[in-house]
């Protein structure tokens, strides 16, 4: 089995010969699943220190420390972008994380609206499925994952410096795009944001409606589709 890339996120700081722990998940992974031993490489990343390879430094079925090496991408700023999205059904929620976490959402908000079917999330499950997703994807930081908030206490509180796109399939916004400022999309539920949700979200001064294209789509499609028109646009140059 190739020795290659063992992407890993941890949350101990990297640097140069610093021993570094790693959770015993990933020790019961890197021992009993992936069958490595002490002297295998990893890469490490921890969202502010940049990649590293790494080497196993100490390796049980509960217990893996490791001792980063060379730095091998350092860190860059990523888009300062969320996604306020009302929550879903387990499969769709889990499905819009992960691929909110590959496309570089910075923040992901799960928000409850009048017409939210799911009351109950489980933010440890989600954090889990974002540090996957980032690990695979090549990330070098994690999204934030918070915890559900209702329209009308996110709105209490929007941040004055991050502009909000509310997506409106109503076919008489323009198309969402890229914007270097902090942003944010905002997306309904499966039967959509009622008309007083989205008069009283239009009231404030940060908030514009945005399309997502000519069709009805999902909530989890507009979700996915709506970041990756927000995100469009060429990565910095390492
Ligand atoms: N009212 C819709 C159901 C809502 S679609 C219906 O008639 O079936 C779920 C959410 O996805 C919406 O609240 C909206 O935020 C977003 N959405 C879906 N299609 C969209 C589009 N073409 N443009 C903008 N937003 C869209």
């Amino acid at each position: 089995m190739s020795t290659s890339s063992i992407r890993l996120f941890i949350t101990a700081p990297l640097a140069h010969g610093l021993p570094a722990p790693g959770s015993e998940a990933q020790a019961h992974y890197l021992a009993n699943v992936m069958r490595r031993s002490v002297g295998d490489p990893v890469l490490l990343f921890n969202g502010q220190d940049g990649e590293w390879h790494a080497a196993i430094s100490e390796l049980t079925r509960k217990k893996v420390s490791f001792t980063p090496l060379t730095q091998t991408r350092p860190q860059t700023p990523e888009p300062d972008s969320w996604l306020c999205f009302a929550l879903l059904k387990r499969t769709k929620t889990d499905l819009v994380v992960e691929k909110a976490t590959e496309l570089g959402v910075a923040c992901l908000q799960p928000v409850i609206t009048l017409r939210t079917q799911a009351d109950h999330v489980n933010l440890e499950r989600l954090r889990a499925i974002a540090i996957e997703a980032a690990e695979q994807c090549e990330r070098l930081a994690i999204p934030t994952i918070m915890a559900p908030l209702t329209l009308p206490a996110l709105m209490a509180k929007w941040p004055e410096n991050r502009h909000l796109f509310v997506a409106d399939e109503r076919r008489t916004a323009r198309l969402v795009r890229h914007t270097a400022a902090p942003s944010a999309l905002l997306v309904g539920p499966e039967g959509g944001f009622t008309d007083a949700e989205l008069v009283s979200i239009d009231t404030h001064p940060q908030v514009t409606r945005v399309s997502l294209g000519a069709h009805i789509l999902r909530a989890e499609t507009a979700a996915i589709a709506g970041l990756a028109l927000l995100l469009a646009t060429d990565p910095p140059q390492e």
